[in-house]
Formats: C-alpha cells, structure tokens, sequence
C-alpha cells in the first residue's frame, strides 16, 4: 500500500519519480564531489551562536544543549553511552578560515547589473555576503550583533542524527507549519507567531495534519492511476477545497525539507547501545515510509530544485570563485557545470511560470516570501547546533531556489547571487539528492524485510 509507484507524477512537478531518480543517479556522483571536495562548497559562513530565537523564549529548547556544553570530550567513543544523544548535537571540526584579505574587494553600491563573474569585485565580496535585498526569500545573516559569524566546515558537521527531540523540536515544527496559514485564510496571520495558541485554544485546527491529509489524498489518486488496488478515500470538506498551486508549493516545500531531514538522521542514526552508526530502517518506516506524502513532497523539493539549478547554470559559467589561484576556480567552476549541465538534461522539471499568475495568485507572492522568511528566522529558535547549522543552510538553500525562480525572468535580469546564497544551494540540493538515494536503498531494505518489528 506503501509503495509509491515508479510512473505515477509528483504532484506539482512534470517529472515521474523514476525520471527524477535516473537523473539522480547522474547528478549524486557530480554534486557530491562538488560539495566535498571544493573549499568554496564545502564551508559556510553563518551566525550560530549570537542570535537569539527572535519569537519565544528558547530556555527550555536550549536545555539539552547546555547540557552538551559541559561536555568537552573530543572523541565520540570517549563520551559515555548515555550522553551521546545530548552530545551529538555539537559542532566539531575546525573552522573554514577566513578569506585573505587580499581576495576581497569592495562592493559597489546597488542598483547592481551585469552578469554573475564579469564584474570581478563584485563577485569576490565576502565581507557584505548578509545585505539585504526585497526579493530574498530568506533573512541574511545581520552585522548588527558586531560578529561576522562562523566559518563552518560542512563536511566536518554533517547533518544526522542528534538526539535532539522533545517539546523544543516540537515547537519548531509547529511554528514552521503554521507559516502556512495564509492571509486570506480565517485564521490569524502567523508572522505573530503564537505557538502556545493551541494550548490556549482547543478548538485550533492543526493544519498540519489538514495539509497532510490534502497531500495523502493526491499520493493515493495517482497511485490509483497505476494501480486499481490502491483504494479511493473520498475527499473531505476541507480537501475537497480547491487549494492554490501557491499555498500547496510552500506546504511541499516545508514537509519535504521535513522529509529530507528524517531521511538523513534515519540514515546515518546512532545505535545507543552498541555506538554504531547505521541506517535505522524503522525510523525510516515510522517517519517516510508509511507516508507517501512526504517521499512525494521530498521529490517535489528535488524537482524544484533542479529547476532552480539548471535556470541558474548557463549564468555560472563566468563566475569568479575567489580561490586566489585561476586553476582553482576553474576546478571549481568546471564542478558546479558538471552539476549545472546534469541538472539541465530533463527539461520542463518543474514550470515555475504557472506561480503567482492566475486567482489570488500575485496577491499571494509577497506573503509567501515574508512567510519563507520567517520559517529561516525560526532555525534560531532550534536548540541544537547542528540541527541549526543544517537547518539555517537548507532555509537559506530553498530561498536562493525561491528567488532565482520567481524573482528573475528566464531572458531578463541576471540573478546576483551572494556566496552564501550559492553555497546553500548547492549544498540543499547535495542534501536533496542523498536523501533520494537514501530513501531508494531504505526502501529496498523494507522490500528485503528488514526494519519489521
Ligand atoms: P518530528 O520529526 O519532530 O515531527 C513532528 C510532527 O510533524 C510529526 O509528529 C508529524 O505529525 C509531522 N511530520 C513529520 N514529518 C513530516 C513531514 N515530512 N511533513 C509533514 N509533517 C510531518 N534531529 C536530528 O537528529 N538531526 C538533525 O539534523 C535535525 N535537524 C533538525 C532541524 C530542524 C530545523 C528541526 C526543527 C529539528 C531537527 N531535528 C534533527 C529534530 C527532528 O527533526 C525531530 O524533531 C526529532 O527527531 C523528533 O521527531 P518526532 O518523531 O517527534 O517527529
């Protein structure tokens, strides 16, 4: 009943799932490599530590982390059994270093033209990476708190399981989700961000489970296409309702992140008790598995993505990298093509001019950037570094995606892109495509029998 079948569409894409896993296949070996084995890919720079959840008071989501902090034990097996969970949420690795000086160049002022690359300086900046721009789908990382923020290393840090879970994480989710509620809906505009309003009042729909629903019910139809056995659940008031493409995309794009998240922290989960590290296929079974919505949503995330990358790719060919050695940039550039071109190979992936048009389409636009917006001001509030580091690079990841597809016509204006803009999305897209793989090899695991409890 589970299986989602290899022809049926994603929803909202024009690719089958088995397109976009051909296409994986070609695209994994070319984005790993990119954002493994390059300096400019393979490190981040963002605020980890000086910013404070901006919309409750995260004392009680931190606890588990001030926990870790008295942990200063290096190595993984030096920590005890029972505190590697808490442990696990740390940062470790060194830090990327901070760009010479001299490969940095002064910015000039907007109204910026000209193509990514042709204007040297202008790609080499790295100082200013978190100016604001009205048509970002996500919050830079400000100066104002005086810090530049931390150079990470991603492939020392990778995203997996923490440990991290319980009320704190909860609320994350819950305030994500609830970005959701759109203006003209009955409901009050989240931007307010009144988590305790279900505690406060019952009789508050959890739109959660009413979106998944809407989501579980369009898996089911095209499986029925494929399958008469599927069965046919009848539609619901509320499902029945005629939802706009616009508000189901930001649905999908939130619930697929999700997605890819469980992907990853059931694939590369810490056994307790043995302190193995080994794909957890009832994790898989429990969080994706048994529900074909969210694998849906996953690949919907996939598809928009490689849109994304592909609209982007022809723009990149000239891009200065400001490795300081032209042989490096060209190593770099020669990566990000290898991605780029892939990417481009199934056209049509997904068909971003069908947004914000018709209906309450271009009323909707601003709202969903400002909700997007808010959902990347939310990974302060989440209480566990890693779980931040991947969850402000993945925000930041979809809001480059948002902005290069609905900001910038496909003949008109050239994106400018800021490094850490290009740097999340390559690194979201690396992450997307993994957890394609993942949930490929996880599903061939529970065909095996595996995971049954
Ligand atoms: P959760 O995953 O917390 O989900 C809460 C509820 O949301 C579920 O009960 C279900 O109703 C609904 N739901 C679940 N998945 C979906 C979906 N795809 N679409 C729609 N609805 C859904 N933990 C780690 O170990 N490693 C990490 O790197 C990590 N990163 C995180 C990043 C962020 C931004 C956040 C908020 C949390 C992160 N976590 C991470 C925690 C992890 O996501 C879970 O919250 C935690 O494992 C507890 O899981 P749970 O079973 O309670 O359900």
């Amino acid at each position: 009943l589970y299986q989602i079948s290899p022809k049926a569409i994603v929803s909202d894409a024009c690719a089958s799932y088995s397109t976009l896993e051909n296409l994986n296949t070609e695209v994994s070996p070319a984005i790993l490599d990119l954002t493994q084995s390059t300096d400019f890919f393979s490190h981040y720079r963002v605020n980890l530590f000086n910013k404070v959840c901006p919309f409750w008071n995260d004392e009680n989501g931190m606890c588990g982390n001030i926990a870790c902090a008295v942990q200063t034990l290096e190595n993984e097996d030096d920590i005890p059994t029972v505190w590697r969970a808490s442990e696990l949420g740390k940062l470790r690795g060194p830090s990327a270093e901070h760009p010479a000086k001299s490969t940095q160049h002064e910015r000039p002022r907007r109204p910026l033209q000209g193509r990514l690359g042709e204007n040297v300086g202008e790609s080499c900046v790295v100082e200013y990476d978190d100016e604001c721009d009205e048509r970002d789908y996500c919050v830079p990382e400000d100066e104002s708190l005086g810090s530049k923020g931390d150079y990470v290393s991603l492939v020392q840090n990778p995203e997996r399981f923490t440990g991290y879970a319980g009320d704190g994480a909860k609320q994350v989710w819950e305030a994500i989700y609830r970005e959701n509620c759109f203006q003209n809906s009955s409901f009050p505009h989240s931007a307010q961000l009144e988590t305790s309003e279900k505690a406060t009042n019952p009789a508050a729909i959890d739109f959660r489970s009413v979106l998944e629903a809407v989501g579980r019910q369009q898996v089911l139809e095209q499986q029925r296409q494929h399958d008469p056995n599927v069965p046919f659940v009848a539609k619901t008031g509320l499902e029945a309702e005629d939802e706009c493409i616009e508000k189901r995309v930001f649905y999908r794009l939130i619930s697929g992140m999700h997605a890819s998240i469980s992907t990853h922290l059931c694939w590369d989960f810490l056994n307790q008790t043995t302190g193995e590290w080994t794909p957890n296929v009832s994790c898989y079974v429990n969080r994706l598995h048994e529900h074909p919505e969210r694998i849906s949503n996953l690949y919907f995330n996939y598809a928009l993505l490689t849109r994304a990358i592909a609209k982007l790719g022809p723009h990149l060919e000239r891009y200065i990298f400001c490795s300081g050695e032209p042989e490096h940039d060209n190593l770099t550039r020669e990566k990000v093509l290898a991605v780029t071109q892939r990417a481009s190979s199934v056209p049509q992936i997904f068909d971003e001019s069908l947004m914000f048009k018709n209906g309450e389409g271009p009323y909707l636009k601003e709202d969903f950037r400002n909700r997007f917006r808010n959902v990347s001001r939310l990974m302060d509030c989440v209480g566990c570094d890693k779980c931040r580091l991947w969850g402000k690079v993945q925000t930041a990841g979809y809001g480059t995606a948002l902005k290069v597809l609905f900001e910038y016509d496909n003949d008109g204006e050239i994106p400018r892109l800021q490094r850490t803009e290009l740097v999340a999305l390559f690194n979201t897209y690396a992450r997307l495509s993994s957890s394609l793989t993942n949930v490929q090899s996880f599903r061939a695991m529970v065909a095996a029998g595996e995971g049954q409890s």
